[in-house]
C-alpha cells in the first residue's frame, strides 16, 4: 500500500486535539508542485511489478492540497490551534480545484488504471465541493469510504475540536447522490473514537442510538489513547481543557473503557451484559427490547450466555496460575481460614 501511495502534501490546519500532527508537519500545508506529483506517479508506473493502482494519492487530510492562510501577515501573527474550528476561518482559501486537477491529471499517466484517495479528507469542506464529490464518487473510490465524524456529542466533539455530526449527515447524503449519480452503490465508512475526554457512558449511549439509527455497526473501535504532544492528551491527565482550563470527565479505568467500547459495538451478542448494565445505570431502559430504536434485545442471546461462562472460566484459570485459586486444604492453624 505504501509502496504505490504518493504523498502530496504535509501539515493540516485541522487542529484535531487527539492528533498531533498539526504540531509535527505545521498548521500551514506545504504541498508539492502539480509537475512533482506527475513525475513521480510516471516513475511508480514505470516500475515493472506496478500493477496500475496508485493505492493513494493523499497526505495527512487529502483535500486540502494546496490550501492555505489568503493573508500571509496575518497567518504569521494568528493564534488560533485550527483554521476550521469552531468555524471555517473567513481568510483559508478552501477551493478544491487544484486537487480536482491533479487527481484528474494522475489518473491519465500512462500504465494507470485507478488512482485511489485512501487518506481522509475533511468531510465539513468537501460537502459544498460538487465538482470534487462528483470526480471523487466516479473514479477515486473503491466502493467505501472513510470518513473520520469521531463522535456524536456537541461537547466532545468541541473537546476534539471537531466539526458537529451535522457535517456528517450532509457531507453523506451529498456524496451517496454523487454515487447514485456516477451509476455506482458506494457507502462511508465512518470512524469514532471511544474514551476520548469529556465521553462517558450517556455520550456512548447517544452514539450508540446515533449508529443504529443509520445502520452503522463499526467493526472496529478507535480506543482513544493519550499520544504524546496532543492537547487532549494533556485533557486526559489533567482533567482540564488547557484552552480554557475547564474540568472535563476523563476515563482511567480500563473497565470503563471497555464499557465505552461495548456501547458502541452495542451489536455484538457478546457485548449484551455490558450494554445492559450501562443501559440501566444510566438509565435508559427504553433502549431495552424489540422497538426499532432498541440497541439490545430484553433477553441475553445464547452467544452473550456463553462469552459471559467463557469470561468467568478464563477468570478461574488466571486466579489458579496466579495460585490464588484452589489451594490444597492446610492442616492446623499456621494454614489461615482452611478455606482453600
Ligand atoms: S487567519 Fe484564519 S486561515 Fe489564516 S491562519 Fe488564522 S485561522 Fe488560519
Amino acid at each position: 500500500m505504501i509502496r504505490d501511495s504518493v504523498t502530496i502534501m504535509r501539515g493540516c490546519f485541522g487542529g484535531c486535539t487527539f492528533c498531533s500532527i498539526t504540531m509535527h508537519q505545521g498548521r500551514a500545508i506545504q504541498s508539492r508542485s502539480k509537475e512533482s506529483v506527475l513525475k513521480e506517479v510516471e516513475a511508480l508506473a514505470a516500475q515493472p511489478d506496478f500493477k496500475g493502482n496508485i493505492s493513494d494519492l493523499g497526505g495527512p487530510t487529502a483535500n486540502m492540497y494546496r490550501m492555505r492562510c489568503s493573508k500571509p501577515e496575518v497567518e504569521k501573527v494568528c493564534r488560533r490551534l485550527s483554521c476550521v474550528h469552531p468555524t471555517v476561518c473567513k481568510l483559508l482559501e478552501t477551493d478544491h480545484a487544484p486537487t480536482v486537477e491533479l487527481l484528474r491529471e494522475a489518473r491519465e499517466v500512462e500504465g494507470v488504471k485507478r488512482v485511489h484517495v485512501a487518506s481522509g479528507i475533511r468531510m465539513d469542506l468537501a460537502a459544498d465541493e460538487d465538482e470534487y464529490l462528483e470526480e471523487m464518487a466516479a473514479h477515486h473510490v473503491s466502493g467505501h469510504l472513510k470518513v473520520a465524524p469521531e463522535h456524536v456529542s456537541e461537547d466532545v466533539l468541541n473537546n476534539m475540536k471537531k466539526p458537529s455530526v451535522e457535517s456528517f449527515d450532509v457531507f453523506a447524503e451529498r456524496f451517496l447522490a454523487a454515487s447514485a449519480r456516477a451509476g455506482k452503490e458506494q457507502y462511508l465508512v465512518p470512524y469514532f473514537i471511544a474514551s476520548h475526554p469529556g465521553s462517558g457512558v450517556e455520550e456512548m449511549i447517544d452514539l450508540a442510538v446515533f449508529l443504529k439509527a443509520r445502520g452503522y455497526k463499526p467493526l472496529q473501535v478507535q480506543d482513544f489513547i493519550p499520544a504524546p504532544m496532543d492537547v487532549a492528551t494533556c485533557m486526559h491527565f489533567t482533567g482540564l481543557d488547557p484552552m480554557t482550563m475547564k474540568p472535563v470527565k476523563t476515563v482511567q479505568r480500563l473497565s470503563d473503557r471497555k464499557v465505552q467500547r461495548a456501547l458502541m459495538q452495542f451489536f455484538l451478542p457478546e457485548n449484551w451484559f455490558t450494554v445492559r448494565r450501562a443501559l440501566v445505570e444510566a438509565g435508559r431502559e427504553e433502549l431495552i427490547g424489540s422497538g426499532r430504536e432498541c440497541l439490545i434485545p430484553s433477553n441475553p442471546p445464547k452467544e452473550a450466555v456463553a462469552a459471559r461462562r467463557r469470561a468467568a472460566d478464563a477468570k478461574v484459570r488466571g486466579d489458579r496460575k496466579k495460585g490464588g485459586g484452589v489451594r490444597p486444604r492446610s492442616k492446623g492453624r499456621s494454614g489461615g481460614s482452611g478455606r482453600g
